[in-house]
């Protein structure tokens, strides 16, 4: 017999989890598809948001509407699941350059919202600080394999650990039927795979590979997260996550010695405390070269949506589109005109 549900939501990552959180919220009927031994690209993310971004430190696209939205959404999602998802942890600036630290010193003096100056001496102890230091405010650190966790328990009645394939969709008036199930729309999630999808694969895609370390740390304060030409960021106990690498032109998908190496050599030459890498992670981001996620709903085909292209950005960008797709899909509303698909839908028709 065939079950009736309003969505079928395809991948259950950062956004996945996002878009059902929200469908929960409004008390609509779903499922989500996800195949758990598929990589994705929330598992070995650091969780990062930072409101300012490159060598010149400028503000995130919408990051002051963004980052309000993301910080009371987890901060929501946290209380409603009783564990703890979203922590406050500024950005210690250890400057790798002469360059850098005048950069951050003509960013503090000019448009500046989130950069402070702070005391190079609490540092010392932990690392070598030739050109100073510096503190991005108004960062956080968001626990993604627990939310990716929490997220599964709390959607268990309608989570399918499946294998979705194109060939097990059904397009009818209306809606869509997959295997024994018929829903009204259907909204792929699933990062990096909708470059195969045959509905959504002319988007401008440009999926970008980051590797990482996981670090063991003896005495690190796991209170800040450190940036010099690489991020090490708080993960659990004593363990940090040590990246990343983004690379647009990549020949595999496995970790490399090479990144490992230039890890190893900026720890030796910054960090002043014993370590020990105990993992190596690699995973590809669903990013394009806009660096604008894809949102909305397919030209001829408005039964199919996709909810992706978050790049590098994926913990700040997921919660405020997932539920601006939802919220077009029900009440109409407009989806942010350098978001929406409807940009690409001349590639899509
Ligand atoms: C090394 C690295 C570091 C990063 N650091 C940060 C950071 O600090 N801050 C930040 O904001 N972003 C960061 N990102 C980016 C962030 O990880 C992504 O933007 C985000 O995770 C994308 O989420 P997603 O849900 O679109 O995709 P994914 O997390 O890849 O989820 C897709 C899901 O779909 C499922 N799936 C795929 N195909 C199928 C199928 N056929 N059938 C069933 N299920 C399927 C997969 O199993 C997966 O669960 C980082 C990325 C990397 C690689």
């Amino acid at each position: 017999m065939q079950e009736k549900v309003k969505y079928i939501i395809v991948g259950q990552g950062l956004v996945g989890t996002w878009m059902s959180y929200y469908l929960q919220e409004k008390g609509l009927s779903y499922k989500i598809i996800n195949h758990s031994q598929r990589p994705a690209a929330t598992s070995v993310a650091s969780g990062v948001m930072n409101p300012v971004t490159g060598r010149r430190m400028v503000q995130t696209w919408m990051i002051e509407t963004l980052l309000p939205f993301a910080v009371n959404a987890y901060t929501s999602y946290q209380e409603n699941a009783g564990v703890s998802i979203i922590k406050k942890a500024p950005v210690a600036l250890i400057h790798p350059s002469l360059q850098m630290k005048e950069s951050f010193d003509y960013r503090l003096s000019h448009e500046n919202v989130y950069l402070q100056k702070n005391d190079s001496a609490l540092w010392k102890n932990f690392f070598n600080t030739p050109f100073g230091t510096g503190e991005i405010d108004s960062c956080y650190w968001i626990d993604l394999i627990q939310f990716l966790e929490t997220g599964r328990e709390k959607i268990n009645d309608h989570y399918i650990e499946d294998e979705f394939e194109l060939k097990d969709l059904k397009l009818v008036d209306n809606g869509i039927e997959w295997k024994n199930i018929s829903a009204e729309k259907i909204i792929f999630c699933d990062g990096v795979q909708s470059m195969q999808n045959q509905y959504f694969k002319t988007l401008p895609f440009a999926p970008n590979k980051g590797e990482a370390l996981i670090v063991a740390i003896e005495g690190l304060p796991a209170e800040n997260i450190y940036k010099n030409n690489i991020a090490i960021v708080p993960w659990k106990d004593n363990l940090f996550w040590v990246g990343s690498s983004f690379e647009w032109n990549y020949e595999n998908t496995s970790p490399s010695i090479a990144f490992k190496e230039k890890m190893i050599a900026s720890l030796d030459s910054i960090l002043k405390l014993p370590y020990q890498v105990v993992d190596h992670l690699v995973g590809i981001r669903p990013a394009n070269t806009e660096r604008r996620p894809f949102v909305g709903l397919h030209p001829i085909h408005p039964q199919l949506a996709i909810c992706n292209g978050m790049g590098t950005k994926g913990c700040s960008l997921a919660p405020y589109f997932a539920l601006q797709l939802l919220n077009h899909i029900e009440l109409g509303t407009e989806i942010n005109k350098e978001a929406s698909i409807e940009r690409f839908y001349h590639l899509l028709q």
